[in-house]
């Protein structure tokens, strides 16, 4: 299960997955991006993949047990869960941040990945090789100006990486976290207006990192703090 699939990396790891060989399921809130994604798979003829138009903001435990139930009822398991979805709030002082400003970027980037994981463990459970990949940031590992709530909505998710692998430590499922890096996508025209996008990578080039720590050869890999573009 990949969050925010519908475009940027989301998209990218979706498709990533599923031509490795992975039955996808598409969680995101743009019902008419998922399904653009499903039909590219679909053309590819690579394993059928799932929707589920889910509003992180917004979501209640409700929806997560939904979900749950019809992730057990259709897969009976989940080998893998992306916590890619993300918004990047405001590029402003801590003076002016808003209240709900920060109140979205807390619940997209860190309190979703929490219900999520908490809800789907059952069935990361009942995979052989269990993954979940947070997504961090570098202004999530040392913050800085004007990336308010957005930098510590990463930097919490870090710690929400660390806590979970400590817990499951003892168990199949490996837990780690992955800063993609300067990348290019909407999120980072909408941090950066006046960066020329070629200069940044494409989500795709990215896939290989992800592919791995999402794969069983990621097996020693637990609470580690990844970095998808190391060198730069
Ligand atoms: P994009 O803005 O391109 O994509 C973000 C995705 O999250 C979109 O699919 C978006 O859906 C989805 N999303 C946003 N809000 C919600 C919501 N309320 N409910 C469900 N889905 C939602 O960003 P990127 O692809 O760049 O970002 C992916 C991840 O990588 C994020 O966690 C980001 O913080 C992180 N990251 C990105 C970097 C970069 O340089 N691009 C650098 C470091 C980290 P929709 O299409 O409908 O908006």
């Amino acid at each position: 299960m990949i969050t925010g699939a519908g475009s940027g990396i989301g998209k990218a790891c979706a498709l990533a997955c599923a031509r490795a060989g992975a039955t996808v399921v598409l969680l995101g809130r743009a019902l008419a991006k998922l399904e653009a994604v499903y039909d590219q798979i679909e053309s590819e003829q690579l394993p059928q993949p799932a929707i589920f138009p889910l509003n992180l903001q917004s979501a209640t435990a409700e929806d997560y047990q939904q979900l749950h139930n019809v992730l057990k009822d259709e897969f009976g398991r989940v080998d893998g869960l992306v916590h890619n979805a993300g918004v990047l709030g405001a590029r402003t002082p801590i003076d002016n941040y808003t209240l709900a400003d920060w109140q979205t970027v807390l619940a997209v980037n860190t309190t979703a990945p929490f219900m999520l994981t908490k809800f789907l463990l059952p069935l990361l459970r009942q995979a052989q090789d269990g993954r979940i990949l947070f997504t961090g940031s570098s202004v999530g590992l040392n913050g800085r100006a004007y990336w308010g709530g957005y930098a510590v909505s990463k930097g919490g998710v870090e710690i929400l990486m660390q806590v979970l692998a400590d817990e499951l430590e003892q168990s199949s499922i490996r837990v780690n976290s992955i800063n993609p890096g300067a990348t290019r996508t909407q999120m980072r025209v909408d941090a950066y207006p006046a960066e020329d996008p070629n200069t940044v990578a494409a989500p795709e080039t990215l896939m290989n990192r992800y592919l791995f720590l999402l794969g069983p050869d990621s097996r020693d890999w637990h609470g580690q703090q990844v970095n998808a573009q190391p060198h730069k």
